[in-house]
């Protein structure tokens, strides 16, 4: 069991200045720092984040996150998915069962109708489905649940405090029961642990079976010290005959990324495809809820994923131009169309300009709908 220490935060949300492409958001915060769930590869204890000692087993609960939160959000600029969850801690670690903190700040939201995006590894987020669902009735509410690795060995090694996969695919059902959508962050996914076709397979037939909405795939980083050297200690008791392929795999990198392996992006539109699941999150879960150029950047930013994970960066580039320009733009996309102003967009083509035509005058885009695998 963990020590909880209450402390007074002084600010609350991270904001960044363009809505994120993989969660939908552009503010997002920890309710906590440090995570009793304790995975091994957790971000979070890289030195970059500032929290010292006993990452998993002393957490620092922020209990004016709820006072804060209605104070922050008042000052946002604009309307979008707040992302609870992500970040250096769970939102639904141990600690929110007596703390309560991200049901507090998910009643605000409520109140405020404000859409929302729940990324966590806990089935204790099954308690707020209730409010989730209230959201959904009328803003938008998505709920993705982060799997590693969906063999329970593999997920108990590297993930020791977290509930087995299988009970989060159950959760996910169990939030498409009520409506909402649903989906699976597989991520990040580890080099000789989880990245056989075999397990990667797997993982998409049980996401499919459960419904949810689309499937994204991410790989691992080790950033050099704590997270890397964690990372190895835990495998070295479990796994030694994988250190050193893991330290040739990881060099001392300052952005933890990988020297070689595999690319997991052919396999991953593959699969994608055979079981119909979107590799990013569609357009129909968002259509209606952003600014009409944020959904059109991010519309863009969706086919872009499909020609880069099909291994054409170059059909890439220019939709992924065109997304950074639109979800920056500060004037409405429908008043600049109805002006004749589209051309005056930086960074917008042909195709990028005929896409958001298409979009504002139907609200729709016939491209993306027949390109993006989706089972709905
Ligand atoms: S659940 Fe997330 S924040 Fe918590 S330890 Fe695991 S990776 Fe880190």
């Amino acid at each position: 069991m963990a020590e909880l220490v209450p402390i007074r935060a002084r600010t609350l949300l991270r904001r960044s200045k363009l809505t994120d492409g993989w969660f939908l958001s552009s503010c997002g915060m920890n309710l906590y720092r440090g995570c009793e769930h304790g995975c091994a590869y957790c971000d979070g204890r890289a030195e970059a984040y500032q929290i010292e000692g006993d990452f998993a087993g002393r957490i620092e609960v922020k209990e004016n996150a709820p006072e804060l939160l209605a104070r922050e959000l008042a000052r946002l600029p604009r309307r979008g998915f707040v992302l609870l969850g992500g970040g250096v801690c769970d939102a639904y670690q141990p600690a929110e069962a007596r703390h309560g903190l991200a049901r507090r700040c998910l009643e605000l939201l409520a109140e405020l109708e404000l859409p929302v995006h729940v990324l966590t590894k806990s089935p204790l987020v099954a308690r707020d489905l209730d409010l989730l669902a209230r959201i959904d009735a009328r803003a938008r509410a998505i709920l993705s649940l982060s799997v590693s690795a969906v063999d329970p060995e593999v997920a108990a090694l590297v993930e020791p405090g977290c509930a087995p996969p299988e009970e989060r695919f159950r959760v996910l059902e169990q939030a498409r029961a009520r409506g909402l959508a649903t989906g699976v962050m597989l991520t990040p996914v580890l080099p000789w642990l989880s990245d056989a076709p075999a397990q990667l397979a797997a993982a998409f037939a049980r996401a499919r079976a459960a419904g949810v909405d689309f499937l994204l795939v991410g790989g691992l980083t080790l950033k050099a010290g704590r997270q890397l050297e964690h990372f190895l200690t835990v495998l070295g008791g479990a796994r030694e005959e994988l250190v050193a392929r893991y330290r040739e795999r990881y060099p001392a990198d300052r952005f933890g990324n990988p020297r070689g392996g595999p690319r997991l992006d052919a396999l991953a539109l593959e699969l994608a495809r055979r079981h119909q699941l979107a590799p990013r999150i569609p357009h129909r879960v968002f259509r209606g809820v952003l600014e009409l150029a944020v959904e059109a950047g991010l519309v863009l930013e969706g086919l872009a994923a499909l020609h880069a994970l099909g291994g054409e960066p170059r059909r890439a580039a220019p939709l992924l131009r065109a997304a950074r320009s639109l979800k920056a733009l500060r004037e409405d996309l429908r008043d600049l169309v109805r002006a004749g102003l589209l051309a005056q967009v930086p960074d917008l083509d042909d195709e990028a300009r005929a896409l958001c035509l298409e979009l504002v005058e139907t609200g729709r885009c016939l491209r993306y709908e027949q390109g993006m695998p989706d089972h709905s």
